[in-house]
């Protein structure tokens, strides 16, 4: 995911409220959105449609193809008005601690399982954008642990709690850019191996606390910088700030989460 700013995201509630108050003014919204230069047939190119706006359709003139704005797209074949789906994205992209469905249900007045399906689609969407982002630069990395503990005993890297590794790449000035959590069964030096060729460009700089299992993976394809973690010292504070949103994010939003979910 981007990387949040801490300034306020460009819309304020109000403007969001008049820009987007009728489901007409979505629909141009992601027309525009959808076809920036002006319509296109998305199955012989054509630029010129028939609009049947009571099926809120466009029909190519040359070969009659029908599509819609939203078809293809995650609100495709839902009964749900754009209205509510934009506000969802809204309130969803807005909340640095995430939010959940019981939220977005009371916000928006709908039936929970309405609201969670929207809220599953937001986060599918949201992964699958993710899987295909790579890292590179200078990357932040470092390891976390969510949930409770099985047996109560085992603390930091031997813990029984979901492992989570968190990389952030950043921006020359040093703010972060893009952000990459991953739940992973553990954290033996293959297992980082594979996330990191997965995630993060090969000789990016990768920046880490002095963890041992973390140097094996990182010495061949990056510039791997290490140092024993000192909190005073302002390393990296990015990916703390990260890690402690997303920590109040599954114990505040959602008081724990399952193992399952956790990843979306
Ligand atoms: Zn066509």
């Amino acid at each position: 995911m981007p990387a949040r700013k801490n300034h306020k995201s460009k819309f304020s509630i109000i403007d969001f409220q008049k820009k987007f108050s009728t489901e007409d003014k979505c629909r141009e919204f992601l027309f525009n959105l959808r076809f920036p230069q002006g319509f296109v047939c998305p199955e012989c190119g054509c630029t010129e449609y028939y609009a049947i706006w009571k099926r809120h359709t466009c029909q190519c003139k040359y070969c009659r193809h029908q599509t819609s704005v939203t078809s293809g797209t995650i609100m495709d074949r839902t009964h749900l008005k754009l209205t509510y789906w934009l506000w969802a994205m809204f309130l969803f992209a807005n909340d640095k601690r995430g939010c959940s469905a019981t939220y977005i249900s009371q916000t928006l007045r709908l039936p929970y399982k309405t609201a969670w399906f929207l809220i599953q689609r937001l986060r599918n969407a949201m992964s699958n954008r993710e899987n295909k982002y790579i890292l590179d630069g200078i990357v932040e990395l470092d390891d976390t642990y969510i949930g409770s503990s099985d047996h109560g005993k085992k603390r930091g890297r031997g813990t029984s709690k979901m492992k989570i590794i968190v990389a952030v790449s950043k921006a020359v000035n040093g703010a972060p850019k893009y952000v990459k959590m991953k739940v992973l069964p553990n954290l033996k030096d293959t297992t980082i191996g594979k996330f990191a060729k997965k995630n993060i460009a090969e000789f990016s700089k990768i920046e880490t606390d002095n963890y041992r299992s973390l140097r094996k993976p990182l010495a061949e394809k990056y510039f791997h910088s290490y140092e024993t973690f000192a909190p005073d010292k302002n390393m990296l504070k990015w990916l703390h700030t990260i890690i402690s949103n997303a920590k109040a994010f599954v114990e505040g939003t959602y008081h724990g989460m399952e193992r399952k979910h956790i990843q979306l």
